[in-house]
């Protein structure tokens, strides 16, 4: 038989499994396996990130828009630290995501060699998989089995490898190319269709709440939508499964969610679950109503609230069987009214992206975005009052994506995922949006964007504040505290990396840089001096933050002596009653 190097042998793993580029930053204790990927630069892209934790972050959200595997690769030590963030994104969001972290070479292993942190303790939380290379000879099947396991239980694989045994010579064993890992699904129980059957049949007010897990299935939970008269709510990561502008759709459910959800939730007699995780349980019915719970993992039945009827499957086929199994409904007084109330809440956020003013409000950055989206635009969202203006104001349908780190909640993920998405969907317009916190904990990256010509649009809110954290501090009645930001010019920085940049200060300028930057096929970054007192409410208004808006302008006044700017009253009013 013959020999090859470790490191070919691990990189002709990879190709096995159509691993086609990896993220990441060269160093001396992953350089034999660089050295490997260069030889196989065709076949494999090295994209040589400014950080870690965009290497792990673009992997984590090349994985939620394809499926995919993707694949961070760094030194040990200092690198592999600063790879966490994305690691607990993929984890977190449930994606599959393969690590290949350095380590000293094994002559001077447990020595506290320089750099030398121990990789499997410090991965221990965050990995399916998590294994220190300790021969040559096994590293080609450790790689296959850490590639099976990360699909398999959706999550982050790492392996750390000594950077002399890449070098190490071994029997040619990599198995020639394989059909792909697929994953079974468990079958459903015909019995629990028939029982949520009846159920839906004799339900007066029916709502959905979908989640992630009905991604592949959106025709079809807009047929059962439609066969039952049932009105829609989505999680927030879900959006786009549905059409924001479908009559049966009420938007989100939650702080970013829209009062008309809300309001149906608490009214309706019967909730199905299905693909959803949903965690702010006080938004879901707060009186005891039957509930159908759809999902593939059976550990999530009844884990967020009490399932009356848990059907243990996948989405689309359930929704497919239970079109079959229940009555068509012809008209239900609970989704006209339902509808009525959400005419009146696009009514509001019309009126919303109408301000034609300086400062510019971000609700006006949204229109101006939907005029130069494209039908299928890939957009990337950061985590702030960038996600409350995105989700609550961007009309998505079923032909574009919607990337966001969802349970982790990291800021610094809109720039990580644009370049995933380019990756991903080469032909596709890309469009990032981040606030000017968000986007300086990642900026150096969009010289990434710039070096590899991966046309795509940055829209920094800049409000030089972290607005979330302030509307957080006052909605819990603290003062303002440790949120200010300095006055960078975005567009200045993006031309320094040889990308293109706007900025944007007074509303007149605002399409003209969106028409600009979205016929440049050059990375662009349009820096819009957004108005800093843009409050990013709630659709529903509880009485706790209420009473902490309230607490929040009392202590301003007497312990800063000064009245804050709230936000508008015609607004509080709508949102509370
Ligand atoms: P997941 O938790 O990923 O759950 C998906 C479920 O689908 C899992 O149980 C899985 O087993 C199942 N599944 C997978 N595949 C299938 C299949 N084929 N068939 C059936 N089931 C399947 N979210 C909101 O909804 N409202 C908010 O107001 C909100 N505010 C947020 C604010 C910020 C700043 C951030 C960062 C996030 C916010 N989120 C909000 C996101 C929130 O934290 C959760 O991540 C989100 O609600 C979870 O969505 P999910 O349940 O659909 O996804």
């Amino acid at each position: 038989m013959s020999k090859i190097k470790a490191s070919t042998a691990l990189v002709n793993t990879l190709k096995n499994w159509d691993i086609d580029h990896v993220y990441g930053i060269p160093g001396d204790s992953i350089d034999t396996i660089v050295d490997a990927l260069r030889a196989e630069q065709e076949a494999i892209q090295f994209i040589h990130v400014r950080h870690e934790e965009v290497a792990t972050l673009a992997a984590s959200s090349y994985s939620k828009l394809t499926g995919k595997i993707g694949v961070a690769l760094s030194i040990g030590g200092p690198g592999a630290i600063h790879m966490l963030n994305g690691m607990y994104d993929a984890k977190m969001d449930n994606v599959p995501m393969l690590v290949l972290a350095g380590q000293v070479p094994t002559s001077v292993a447990n020595t506290k060699y320089f750099q030398e942190v121990d990789l499997p303790t410090l991965f221990a939380d965050v990995a399916v998989f998590n294994k220190q290379i300790e021969s040559a000879e096994t590293l080609p099947d450790i790689v296959d089995e850490a590639i099976r396991t990360a699909y398999e239980k959706k999550g982050v694989a790492v392996l750390t490898i000594p950077n002399n045994i890449p070098l190490t010579e071994i029997k040619n064993t990599v198995k020639p190319k394989h059909e792909i890992y697929q994953q079974t699904k468990p079958e459903i129980a015909p019995e629990t269709i028939a029982r949520a059957a009846d159920l839906i049949n004799s339900a007066k007010n029916p709502i959905i709440l979908a989640g992630v897990g009905t991604k592949h299935a959106k025709e079809t939970l807009i047929q059962f939508s439609e066969h039952t008269k049932t009105p829609v709510i989505i999680s927030l990561p879900a959006k786009g499964i549905m059409p924001d502008t479908h009559p049966n759709f009420l938007g989100n459910l939650g702080k970013i969610g829209t009062k008309p959800a809300y309001e149906a939730m608490q009214e309706a007699d019967l909730l199905l679950m299905i693909g959803n995780d949903y965690p702010y349980t006080d938004y879901l019915p707060q009186h005891d109503v039957t509930c159908i719970q759809i999902d593939i993992d059976p550990s999530k039945i009844g884990h967020r609230y009490p399932a009356t009827v848990g059907i243990v499957g996948d989405a689309k086929e359930a929704l497919t069987a239970l079109i079959e199994t229940t009555d068509y409904i012809a008209k239900r007084e609970f989704l006209e009214a339902s509808q009525e109330n959400m005419a009146n809440w696009w009514k509001w956020l019309r009126e919303d992206q109408a301000k034609t003013g300086t400062p510019i409000a971000p609700e006006a950055v949204m229109a101006a975005i939907q005029k130069i989206a494209e039908k299928d635009a890939i957009f990337s969202i950061d985590v702030g009052t960038s996600t409350v203006w995105s989700t609550r104001y961007l009309q998505l349908d079923h032909h574009n994506d919607f990337l966001i780190s969802a349970w982790l909640g990291t800021m610094g993920c809109a720039l990580p995922g644009a370049i995933a998405a380019k990756y991903a969907f080469p032909d596709r317009q890309v469009i990032a949006l981040a606030g000017d916190g968000g986007f300086s904990m990642v900026m150096q990256d969009f010289v990434t964007a710039v070096h590899y010509k991966l046309p795509m649009i940055i829209v920094v809110l800049n409000n030089k504040e972290l607005s979330f954290i302030k509307y957080e501090q006052q909605s819990a009645g603290e003062l303002n505290y440790a949120i200010d930001l300095p006055d960078i010019n975005y567009a200045d920085f993006a031309k320094s990396c040889g990308g293109l940049g706007f900025r944007v200060e007074e509303f007149e300028d605002l399409d003209l840089a969106f028409e600009a930057a979205r016929t440049a096929n050059r990375p662009a970054i349009i820096d819009v001096v957004v108005d800093s007192n843009a409050a990013p409410l709630p659709g529903k208004i509880v009485m706790d933050e209420a009473l902490g808006y309230t607490k929040f302008e009392i202590r301003s006044v007497l312990e800063d002596h000064r009245f804050s700017k709230m936000p508008p009253l015609k607004t509080i009013i709508r949102r509370f009653f």
